[in-house]
């Protein structure tokens, strides 16, 4: 059976932490999109880890972790995210990378340092890790493909200068900045060979027979459906779809596979990078919120910054569930929540006088200001309940409200950052 865990909102929603904890019951855990720009918090039995590149998965000896081909891969950083993991304790993952996968350059992470530095304060606010220059080269069909490794190295030395000749163009009269050597490039590519050889796979083909066995798969997502760049608050998107049908393609299996879409909805808003924010809170009330949220704080896990946050987003978050085909929604972080005496809900844009409940396009969202609902708090700790009887009816009604708002059924409270803090309601 194949499971996606996907975001409804605009990334860390906790999705690594609940797949960390589905993977327990899991035989193969696949990332199919995205790279190393945003991490997953992950807290368990070996410590606390930000994951960058590896599925969530890779902290079980049961299970395989795949890098699908729909990921933009940073083979050094995959080589050291797994040295680090070794170093705390954590036994060596069984990991496959797809024959498939695309590699990511170190002049895809100066391309997008560069163009932020151009671009100045209209800058998309990148993490420079060069995602949408990458992406932007595959879609070009000048990226390189794993499998181009080991092919004809006179075909990879031809395919290499061709490149550096358009990508110096640019370095020059664009940006200018010291220009690509195409020899240095190439004995790049070979040193990635000789690191990413021992886990290159037919990804496809492993999966197509893993579904015949039956096993169990996870397709783990990276950010939320409104980063998504159909989808989302485009153009201040991701440059690789955040959507569970991508999980299809970014993994090599039929649409049909995916079975269950549980997507995971924060019990209130934080996004980073620009954007609109129809919920977003400010001053010391933000500050506040900033600081309980998360297991540490709302602070980027890749970049340290800090995450701008806001009020649970009905209107964002039903848009969010509907776009990715939620089939059941795990509601995170609730926990955080139990300080305030009442608690705002946005339910609806105020748009040029009118209320709309349906997300809108972006140049409508910007102009969108939040139709706030409150509830009433709960004023206490909830971590600890494992039961969602036992938890106070302030906090049911909190859960209720969302779930109605979103039309899905919330199966997942997580209450705590733990991979046991979860009341299932299944
Ligand atoms: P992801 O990218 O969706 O995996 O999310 P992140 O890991 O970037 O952000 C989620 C943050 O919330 C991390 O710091 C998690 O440890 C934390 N977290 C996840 N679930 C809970 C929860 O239920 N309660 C609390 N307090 N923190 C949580």
């Amino acid at each position: 059976m194949v499971r996606a865990i996907v975001g409804a909102n605009w990334g860390d929603e906790g999705k690594g932490k609940i797949t960390d904890m589905l993977a327990k019951e899991s035989d193969i855990i696949i990332r199919f999109q995205g790279g190393s720009n945003a991490g997953h918090t992950i807290i368990n039995n070996y410590g606390r880890f930000a994951l960058h590149l590896l599925p969530s998965g890779v902290f079980y000896g049961h299970t395989t972790s795949i890098i699908g081909n729909g990921v933009a891969l940073n083979i050094p950083f995959l080589v050291k995210e797994l040295e680090s993991l070794v170093s705390q304790g954590v036994p060596m993952p069984h990991i496959l990378v797809s024959d498939r996968a695309q590699i990511l350059m170190p002049y895809h992470v100066l391309f997008d340092t560069y163009e932020e530095e151009r671009l100045g304060g209209k800058s998309f606010g990148s993490t420079k890790s060069g995602i949408a220059p990458f992406y932007s080269d595959k879609y070009a069909k000048i990226g390189f493909q794993v499998s181009e490794l080991f092919e004809d190295e006179a075909a990879l030395k031809d395919k290499v200068q061709r490149v550096c000749e358009t990508k110096n163009v640019l370095l020059e009269h664009l940006y200018h900045k010291p220009l690509l050597n195409p020899d240095e490039v190439l004995a790049e590519l070979m040193e990635y060979k000789k690191m990413v050889e021992p886990y290159v796979c037919d990804v496809s083909a492993y999966l197509h027979d893993a579904i015949k066995e039956g096993k169990n798969i996870l397709l783990e997502g990276q950010l939320g459906s409104l980063k998504d760049p159909d989808h989302g608050i485009y153009p201040m998107v991701t440059s690789s779809s955040t959507l569970a049908a991508y999980g299809a393609i970014g993994a090599g299996i039929p649409p049909y596979e995916i079975k269950e879409i549980t997507t995971v909805v924060k019990a209130y808003s934080s996004a980073v990078g620009a954007g609109a924010f129809v919920s977003e809170i400010f001053g010391d009330e933000a500050d506040e919120l900033r600081r309980r949220g998360g297991d540490k704080g709302e602070f980027g896990a890749t970049t340290g910054r800090p995450r701008r946050v806001g009020w649970f987003d009905a209107v964002a978050s039903r848009y969010g569930c509907r776009i990715q085909g939620a089939t059941e929604v795990a509601l995170t972080v609730l926990d955080v929540l139990g300080y305030l005496d009442e608690i705002p809900i946005c339910v609806g844009y105020e748009i040029d006088g009118e209320v709309v409940k349906d997300f809108p396009v972006t140049y409508k969202l910007e102009k969108a200001k939040p139709v706030l609902k409150t509830l009433p708090g709960w004023k206490c700790d909830i971590r600890g309940i494992k039961k969602y009887e036992d938890l106070p009816a302030e906090c049911r009604n909190y859960i209720e409200t969302i779930e109605a708002e979103l039309g899905v059924p919330v199966t997942m409270v997580s209450n705590g950052p733990g991979r046991d803090e979860i009341i299932m309601r299944k």
